[in-house]
């Protein structure tokens, strides 16, 4: 068994002081946020300075140092640097922890959705693991997302992208997946979190005609089953207004969202 704990910065011996390059107390090289030292026109990145001691961290820092070098403008966000413990299942993150929630008294709620559940990790027969999708409560932003999976190291791509967006989870959510992919969790994570709120009146209705659509197909369905069995039995054909009247509800729906200038859910490019 390999045990590979705790790295650290090797500055002693390389004679920085001598240059005047400033080293704090745990031999971290110091840096400005445009990877400046304390010495004009040398600039440090990655590992042998503060933050995660990451490949792909130390990647960021070095573009945008020499971004910085080249137009005076660069951009790493720490807040979205993702980590990663390649074991099976792996285990990914990004964020914040409800630990972290808690400690900076920020008022968090939480989607979460087990690996049983998703379609192709039953197929693939990988089913450890969940993915939890922590999120503000006043805003929905995504703050943290943390994943047990297979594949949680790839999946956690789309919580990184989404936060690097200020994504809600609400945006999460109503992204479509590709079905049956490991990725549905993520969006399955985010929906639970973002409907613990209060439904709005456009959430109502549209869950209301997704129902009546169901119904609808369930009723027709059953209408030709029974007219072969019972042809008096008429129901179904009589509670068509009633889908009628569900789907102006959604057409109302529909406009009002127009009106507030939103993209409506009942009606999106596939009308
Ligand atoms: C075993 C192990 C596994 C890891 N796995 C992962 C992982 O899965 N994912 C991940 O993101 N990160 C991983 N890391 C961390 C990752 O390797 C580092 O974060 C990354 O390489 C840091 O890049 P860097 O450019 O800051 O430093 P480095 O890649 O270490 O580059 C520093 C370079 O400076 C050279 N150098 C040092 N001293 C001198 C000197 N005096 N004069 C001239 N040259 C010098 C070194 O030879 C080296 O080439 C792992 C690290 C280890 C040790």
């Amino acid at each position: 068994m390999l045990v590979a704990i705790g790295r650290r910065p090797v500055t002693a011996g390389l004679n920085l002081e001598k240059i005047g390059v400033e080293v704090d107390d745990k031999g971290r090289i110091v840096i400005d946020s445009e990877f400046n030292t304390s010495v004009k026109n040398i600039k440090c990145i990655g590992d042998v300075t503060f933050g995660p001691m990451l490949a792909h961290k130390a990647e960021e820092e070095g573009i945008a140092a020499v971004e910085y070098i080249h137009s005076g403008v660069g951009h790493v966000n720490y807040k979205a640097i993702p980590s990663v413990v390649y074991t099976h299942p792996e285990v990914a993150w990004v964020g914040k922890t409800e630990e972290d929630c808690k400690a900076e008294k920020i008022d968090y709620k939480v989607g979460t959705f087990p690996m049983v559940a998703n379609s192709r990790a039953k197929t693939n027969n990988d089913t450890d693991g969940l993915v939890k999708v922590i999120i503000e409560a006043s805003t929905e932003k995504i703050l943290g997302v943390h994943i047990i999976a297979s594949a949680a190291g790839d999946m956690l791509a789309e919580g990184v992208l989404a936060m690097e967006y200020g994504a809600t989870a609400e945006d999460v959510a109503r992204t479509c997946h590709a079905h049956p992919t490991v990725s549905e969790a993520v969006k399955e994570a985010a929906m639970d979190a973002y409907s613990q709120r209060e439904p709005s009146l456009l959430t109502v209705l549209t869950h209301c005609t997704i129902a009546a659509d169901r119904l609808h197909v369930a009723l027709v369905s059953s209408d030709q089953l029974l007219r072969c069995l019972f042809r008096p039995y008429r129901l179904p054909v009589m509670l068509l207004p009633f889908y009628k009247i569900t789907f102006n509800a959604r057409v109302m729906a529909a406009g009002w969202c127009a009106n507030r200038g939103r993209a409506s859910p009942a009606s999106s490019n596939r009308d």
